[in-house]
């Protein structure tokens, strides 16, 4: 994988337009797929309402945004309903975020959400647009970073270097048993997903997430059964290989994570 944006036999003028078409052309050129590690990646018609590639192998379908700053917590993404719907009906992209050093000409980062981590908690509603905006009323949504655990930010591409391939698609596969959850059981996992990750060791005791309860009473207002639902949530995870029963209350994370 080489890292430089090739100067493209782009028509464009304006930089930020060069520069789409720049990380585009070096998807296309570099990305392998990270669901079935085809080595390429194939770009959709330009506009398409779905998403920018797709892998012919696996028809995973993938959405890219660039920047030259490095991803804050929020970033900014289309309609808030259809964002919303697309969750529903579960055919949302994943995403590629990736920066680039211009001056340089290469990428620094490229980073990829699975889709199977957007819930609705990761997605925020903005105001309206004010009525003496073109789309007056129209509400856009940010997706928020911050909220999308370690787990669900697999990198390709990290301070400019690529990482290898095998501990991507491991990665990539840790995760995949969300998919086959409804939106709700998802949120759940994740949270608790969360919670592990913040406990900030790869082995921890039962009471380590227990400490959290608080945080998920409040996220969670109708459940008055926490602490079982995080001990089903932790027995889920082990029966998906994510974690370890090490002994009775002490747990371990697996290493590919
Ligand atoms: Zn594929």
């Amino acid at each position: 994988m080489k890292l430089g944006l090739e100067e493209a036999q782009s028509p464009y003028t304006s930089g930020s337009q060069s520069a789409r078409a720049w990380t585009e052309q070096w998807v296309k050129t570099w990305v392998y797929c990270p669901n079935c590690g085809s080595p390429t990646i194939n770009a959709f018609p330009n506009n398409s309402p779905v998403a920018d590639f797709f892998c012919a192998g696996c028809k995973e379908e993938y959405e890219l945004k660039s920047q030259k700053r490095i991803f804050g917590n929020k970033v900014l993404d289309g309609s808030f309903r259809t964002k919303c719907e697309r969750l529903a009906a579960s055919n949302n992209p994943n995403l590629f975020l990736l920066n680039y050093d211009l001056k340089q000409r290469s990428v620094t980062n490229l980073c990829i959400i699975p889709k199977h981590f957007f819930v609705r908690e990761i997605i925020e509603e903005r105001k309206p647009l004010s009525s003496t905006a073109r789309r007056a009323g129209w509400i856009g949504s940010n997706i928020l970073l911050d909220q999308v655990p370690q787990s669900g930010k697999i990198f390709i591409v990290r301070a400019g270097r690529p990482e290898p391939k095998d501990s991507v698609l491991a990665k990539w596969r840790s995760t995949l048993f969300l998919r086959d959850q409804g939106q709700e059981a998802r949120g759940w996992l994740i949270e608790v997903m969360k919670c592990v990750e913040n406990i900030g060791r790869p082995e921890f005791q039962l009471d380590d997430v227990y400490a959290f309860e608080d945080r998920l009473s409040r996220l969670y207002p109708g459940n008055q059964n926490v602490r079982p639902k995080i001990r089903q949530q932790l027995q889920f995870l082990r029966d998906r290989g994510y974690l370890d029963f090490v002994s009775r209350g002490y747990y371990r994370v697996r290493s590919s994570i």
